[in-house]
């Protein structure tokens, strides 16, 4: 399973490096310069070397005005204690209700079942009901079973290779992990 193994992992890094490098070249809002300022994360549920590819998220502080500037990220699905791609993994293989082997891995990363209910929560009413979401639905035809999330939307992108179906989720997720990102989504930018 891609969600436990560390070259995934160090890929994803040089995606969020990107993402922050253009962040940082953009600068802040009020125009000022941004400085790193990086948040310390430990993930759960990754192992040792991948987690090494996931301790900490990048985010810069503006050097005139303070102001916090979080860039988009395929590690971090918001403030989550597991990354991302185990939170999809997981959900899609619950709400596909996956094979034998495939249940199997799911319970070696070790998520909590009260966690796993809550994300499946989290997929059926909070995500459906972003302005991300609403946006972002026309874009698939046949319409997403929003019932089955992730899995339905991760079978829309398993046609896109490279880089692989849940890379191209996340990347097509990200602008959910950003404030600031979310913010030029409303505004239809
Ligand atoms: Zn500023």
């Amino acid at each position: 399973m891609r969600a436990n193994d560390p070259n995934f992992y160090q890929l994803l890094l040089r995606i969020d490096q990107d993402y922050a490098d253009q962040t940082r070249e953009q600068g802040c809002l009020c125009g000022g310069v941004l400085h790193s300022a990086r948040y310390p994360r430990k993930p759960r549920g990754v192992s040792h070397e991948a987690r090494y590819h996931c301790d900490f998220r990048y985010s810069f502080c503006c050097a005139d005005c303070r102001r916090r500037t979080t860039p988009v990220s395929v590690r971090f699905l918001g403030r989550r204690v597991y990354v991302g791609a185990i939170m999809v993994a997981v959900s899609a293989t619950r709400a596909s209700a996956g094979s034998a082997a495939a249940m199997r891995q799911l319970d070696d990363l070790g998520v909590p079942p009260a966690t796993i209910a809550r994300w499946r929560d989290w997929w059926t009413t909070d995500f459906v009901s972003t302005p991300f979401w609403t946006l972002g639905r026309a874009a698939f035809m046949p319409p997403i079973d929003t019932a089955l999330a992730p899995a339905s939307l991760l079978e829309r992108f398993v046609a896109r290779r490279p880089p692989g179906p849940l890379l191209s989720l996340l990347q097509w997720l990200s602008p959910l992990t950003s404030a600031s990102a979310m913010g030029a989504v409303r505004d239809g930018r």
